[in-house]
């Protein structure tokens, strides 16, 4: 079943588990439509009036991962070995299948669908925070991703016991930018960036996406909501869905016409589960302090780094220019 156990130096989190059995991939697309029965039964799905769970006439349907690496049937467990920490990995790994169209892509779903995604976020977001062992839930969306032996788009949702560690370094980072100067870091960020524009990409009524200051990778982007809230699942209304389904489009197009179509990782960040709290007063600044957001890395698999430190040889002003002239 395997544990979470803490590297105590780096204050790290690892996943140690059994290697799983690959989960059966044949000749069929487990997530076409007609093919349900090749994966675990739905968790959720947006259908057509009439159509019975686990059958065609889906638009977005949510599944178990075949193999999880963070399971809902567990028991929540928290020990000490010795001097080590160690947690059960309680949670669930759940896929958003994006499109019931085999071919699509990211670039290729029309907004009304990418609006349907982002709908499912928000609705299997919501549902498992209402479970008290899970701490914290990121959905990340990989496009031609190496060795990826499906095609068909979706999103993987990971939801854990534990702050992942780069949100926890995120949550520390904002938090104490708001003790300093009692300002959001992300509002300032929007602020300073719309104010100078050479590194916004595009602006919607809802939105600001732009190249970060410090881009880990060329042409990464950053979509902020120009509205203050820490929690994604529960800001997003049908006006600002419509206008990021627009913009995500938008920008998807945008790397598949003018960057050849890279792989990518996209990120959606959200605040951690408030209801479940360890310490007493954890988070209490967080609905000041913090701001969702999604973050896209365009070529994830060609990071540079050193020590820990990304390099990166195109400039973060040139990239914003080059997505902005050739903004799809
Ligand atoms: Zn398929
Ligand atoms: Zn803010």
């Amino acid at each position: 079943m395997g544990d979470l156990r803490k590297d105590p130096t780096r204050g790290q989190w690892v996943l140690v588990r059994p290697a799983g059995g690959s989960p059966l991939v044949g000749e069929l697309c487990p997530f076409c439509p007609g093919h349900e029965a090749l994966t675990p039964p739905e968790v959720a799905a947006y259908r057509k009036e009439g159509a019975a769970a686990d059958g065609p006439g889906w638009s977005v349907r949510v599944i178990p991962e075949a193999d999880p690496y963070f399971r809902i049937e567990l028991d929540l467990a928290r020990e000490g070995v010795g001097m080590y920490d160690k947690i059960s990995p309680r949670g669930a790994t759940e896929l958003i299948v994006e499109s019931p169209r085999h071919e699509d892509t990211a670039a290729t779903m029309g907004e009304a669908q990418w609006e349907q995604v982002l709908w499912m976020y928000a609705e299997r977001i919501r549902d498992l925070k209402g479970d008290l062992a899970i701490r914290d839930i990121l959905i990340t969306r990989r496009h031609r991703q190496l060795g990826a032996r499906i095609s068909h788009p979706y999103s993987r949702l990971v939801a854990i016991p534990i702050i992942f560690d780069e949100v926890r370094r995120k949550l520390t980072e904002a938090r104490e930018y708001y003790q300093y100067k009692r300002r959001c870091v992300y509002c300032d960020i929007l602020r300073q960036e719309t104010a100078e524009a050479a590194r916004v990409i595009q602006e919607t009524a809802h939105f600001v996406a732009l190249v970060p200051y410090a881009a880990r990778a060329p042409h990464e982007a950053w979509i902020l909501p120009r509205q203050h809230a820490c929690a994604y699942e529960a800001s997003l209304t049908p006006e600002s869905a419509s206008d990021l389904a627009l913009l995500l489009g938008g920008y998807f197009r945008t790397l598949r016409g003018s960057l050849g179509d890279p792989p990518f990782e996209m990120t959606l960040y959200t605040a951690p589960n408030r209801a479940s709290k360890v310490l007493p007063g954890e988070w209490a600044t967080i609905g000041e302090d913090y701001h969702w957001h999604l973050e896209v890395i365009p070529q994830p698999d060609r990071l540079t780094r050193v020590g820990g430190i990304y390099v990166t040889e195109t400039p973060p002003e040139e990239a914003a220019r080059h997505l902005r002239e050739n903004w799809g």
